[in-house]
């Protein structure tokens, strides 16, 4: 072994110490690339020398060996070299610059024409590195640090190879203690560049995390189980406990329920194991100021400086599961009386149902307030909210532990008694409250209802029809005037969907125009003239046949098609009467039935006035038949919807004068022209007191100066005492049941010939 041979052995050892540590460095900090790169181009640069000491031990046949060696060498570590470099500036090598990095190096060692190897290779290996170190110097010198020094130290390793062009083998010694020491130098500012790289990098990710987690709302807490390692300020907010003295805050400061309870140092211990990877809980946490929180945990493992540690992350629920909570009760709840709404009826109805084993019974009310929509009309819906109010205040008081009370909207109620008690008891504790006055702020009220009960299993097997057969009931009871209860009954059912059925053939008979108006005469009493007719609406419904009036108008009323079935049946009247003027050239008044809820529709003066307008018919035409209902129920809205009628010239009939309410001071306050008595008051004539009934409102209205109408006439016998008793003129089929169009035409044209006679008569006498 010669000096040179050491030398060799050297260099390859030093190259292979100086690659080996910075893969090393690579493999701590694996972002920084660069220090691999080179890693691997030192390594591969210390199978040159080993090559060459090869090449000068071995005999001649083992030739292949060093130059393979040499290749493995040589053209990796080129490769690896550039790569590095570029790494470090922040750029990759490209695959074209590779490849002909690649070919120029095979040609340079292994083209038989290069012949001496001392010559070409070191060529190339200077081109290239001082081309490197240029690109090297370019980018990494302006940036400082310790990188700068790369782009100077290739171009002298590249400088490096002139002793061999020059020398050849004289300045192999030279050249290999040279290049070891610049090698080295290279490695040493490779991995000092990565070291730095990587605190840099760590730094950053230092800054992120405080960012992210300083800022964050949410709290995060970083502990090993024993100890608070790190808590953000959310945290410290969260709790209102200073945890800021320090890191290491023990646990026994935080409240029971906060991160480190028991249920903490499980999950701890869970992810610690590796049994989980990520956990979540939540824990209800009171903290100072007695507030209480609802937090929600999510943690998961994580190395801090280097201790396994747990990362729990913080975020407060309270607001959002409040605010879930809210919408969960606006959506079962009824805003007006803060009772449970109809959903939550039928979702208790269907768990009572379910559960009810064959022993057990539940009874469901159903109760409706009687002409609540009339009491909000005239007294205003704040009066109706507080009357509301005021009666689910008495009924629960009244109900007590009894039954548990909802709404079902409107003025319907509905009670459970899932104890399936006597339903007499519970019946007569909701109509205790009927009993008593309610006191609002606007006065004192009192209500009538309409209950209906049904009881599980006796009356429905599930909870719809449970709630089908107490409605049913309850539209029963309804029939029964002031408070009353009905008792479920299968009929009832199929009454109500018998109800239901004409209800939705009415719309459509309204619809499609099958309402139509018959008319019936009035005569005068004394010379049985025609006084004028009563329009009566008349419904042949399609498959059905005829349906009553008070059938269909009631569910009109019911459902507040009236409004719109009332005006139609106005026109329908004035544009009969303009007809009949137009061809007979005169005409009587025809009475229009008003209900009461289109009475009070505060738009009703004007829509007669338009009809008239409309239709050219003078007022005195038109005569407008009200009930008293209205007037009860609404004294003062009545008289000013009527004065308004009256300053249009239009007569008002009070309709059915004698049954259910009838006051006699009513007539004197509203401003009436007629008053028509009751049917019912005028079929036990001649009976002497129905005779002393019907004189005594005939004198009371002549005293008011109102044309009395005696209705219901249907023998001569009645019509006489009538006439005798003060009536004016008479409706009933003694004269006329209600007649089609050309029938009452024929009445009118009578009436035209006979006021002929009478004029010719006269003038003959005159
Ligand atoms: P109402 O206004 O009291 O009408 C008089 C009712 O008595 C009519 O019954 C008529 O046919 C009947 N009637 C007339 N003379 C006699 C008689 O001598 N004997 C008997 N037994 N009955 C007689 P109808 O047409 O069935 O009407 C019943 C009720 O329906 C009406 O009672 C009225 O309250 C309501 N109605 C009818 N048409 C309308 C309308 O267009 N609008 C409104 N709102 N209600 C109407
Ligand atoms: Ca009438
Ligand atoms: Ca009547």
């Amino acid at each position: 072994m010669t000096p040179i041979h050491y030398l060799y052995l050297i260099n390859a050892g030093v190259f292979c110490i100086v690659g080996a540590g910075l893969l090393l460095v690579w493999q701590r900090h694996r972002s920084q690339t660069f220090a691999r790169d080179m890693g691997l181009a030192t390594i591969s640069s210390a199978l040159l020398p080993i090559g060459y000491l090869l090449h000068l031990s071995l005999s001649p046949r083992w030739v292949p060996i060093p130059t393979l060696l040499a290749l493995l060498g040589a053209i990796p570590s080129l490769l690896f070299l550039s790569s590095g470099v570029l790494r470090l500036a922040g750029r990759r090598l490209s695959p074209l610059a590779a490849v002909s990095i690649a070919v120029s190096a095979s040609l340079a060692l292994a083209l038989p024409a290069a012949g001496n190897k001392l010559f070409y290779w070191p060529i190339l290996y200077l081109l290239v590195l001082c081309c490197m170190g240029t690109l090297a110097l370019r980018w990494l010198w302006p940036k400082g640090g310790v990188e700068r020094w790369v782009g100077p130290l290739l171009i002298l390793l590249g400088l490096n190879q002139l002793f061999l062009i020059v020398y050849a083998e004289q300045g192999l010694a030279v050249n290999i203690f040279w290049a070891t020491l610049i090698r080295s130098a290279i490695g040493a500012v490779f991995a000092l560049a990565a070291l730095e790289g990587a605190i840099r990098e760590s730094a950053r990710l230092a800054v992120r995390f405080q960012q992210m987690t300083e800022h964050t709302v949410q709290g995060v807490v970083v502990t090993d189980g024993a100890r608070i390692l790190y808590a953000n300020p959310a945290v410290r907010n969260l709790y209102g406990v200073p945890l800021g003295q320090g890191a290491y805050a023990a646990f026994g400061d935080m409240p029971t329920g906060s991160f480190c309870d028991q249920t903490m140092q499980r999950q701890h211990r869970l992810l610690q194991s590796g049994v989980s990877t990520i956990a979540n809980w939540e824990n209800r946490c009171a903290v100072a100021g007695g507030r209480q929180l609802e937090l929600r945990f999510e943690a998961w493992r994580v190395d801090w400086d280097g201790l396994p540690a747990t990362q729990i992350l913080i975020t407060d629920d309270t607001e959002r599961n409040a605010s879930a909570r809210a919408l969960l009760h606006q959506a079962s709840h009824d805003e007006l009386t803060g009772l449970p709404n109809r959903s939550v009826l039928m979702r208790q109805l269907r768990q009572y149902c379910y559960l009810a084993d064959g022993s057990m019974h539940c009874t469901l009310v159903v109760l409706n307030i009687d002409r609540f929509k009339l009491f909000n009309q005239s007294q205003g819906d704040l009066a109706g909210d507080q009357v509301l109010q005021a009666f689910v205040a008495a009924l629960q008081q009244a109900l007590g532990e009894r039954g548990e009370l909802m709404r079902l909207g409107g003025d319907e109620f509905a009670i459970i008694d899932p104890s399936g008690g006597a339903v007499r008891e519970i019946a007569d504790r909701l109509r205790s409250v009927c009993v008593q006055a309610l006191k609002v702020p606007e006065g004192e009220y009192f209500i009538d209802a309409s209950m209906g009960v049904a009881v599980f299993p006796d009356h429905a097997d599930s909870a719809d029809a449970l709630l089908r057969a107490a409605n049913a009931a309850m539209y029963q009871a309804k029939r029964t005037p002031g408070t009353s209860l009905a008792m479920a009954e299968q009929r009832f059912v199929q009454m109500s969907r018998d109800s239901l059925a004409t209800e939705q053939a009415l719309r459509k008979g309204i619809r499609n125009h099958e309402i139509y108006l018959d008319y019936q005469p009035k005569v005068d009493a004394v010379t049985g003239q025609l006084r004028g007719f009563e329009a009566l609406a008349r419904w042949r419904r399609p498959e059905v046949g005829q349906v009553s009036p008070v059938e269909f108008i009631a569910i009109a009323e019911r459902t507040g098609l009236i409004v719109e079935l009332g005006a139609a049946l106005l026109e329908q009247a004035c544009r009969q009467i303009a007809q009949w003027r137009a061809t007979l050239g005169t005409c009587v008044p025809v009475a229009v039935n008003v209900s009461p809820v289109q009475l009070l529709n505060p738009g009703f003066p004007q829509l007669v006035q338009q009809v008239l307008a409309s239709t050219g018919i003078p007022a005195e035409c038109l005569t407008l038949e009200i009930t008293e209902s209205a007037a009860i129920d609404n004294l003062e809205d009545t008289t000013r919807q009527l004065a308004m009628l009256e300053e249009l010239g239009i007569k008002v009939a009070m309709d059915d004068f004698g049954t259910g309410f009838s006051s006699l001071s009513m007539l004197r306050q509203l401003p009436l022209s007629i008053v028509k008595i009751d049917r019912g008051l005028i079929e036990p004539l001649p009976a002497p007191d129905a005779v002393a009934v019907v004189r005594a409102i005939c004198q009371l209205a002549a005293a008011l100066d109102l044309e009395v109408v005696a209705e219901g006439i249907e023998t001569l016998e009645q019509a006489i005492t009538a006439r005798d008793a003060g009536c004016h003129v008479f409706q009933g089929y003694f004269y006329a049941k209600p007649l089609g169009v050309a029938e009452a035409g024929v009445w009118m044209q009578r009436l035209v010939a006979e006021t002929a006679t009478e004029d010719t008569e006269s003038a003959e006498l005159n």
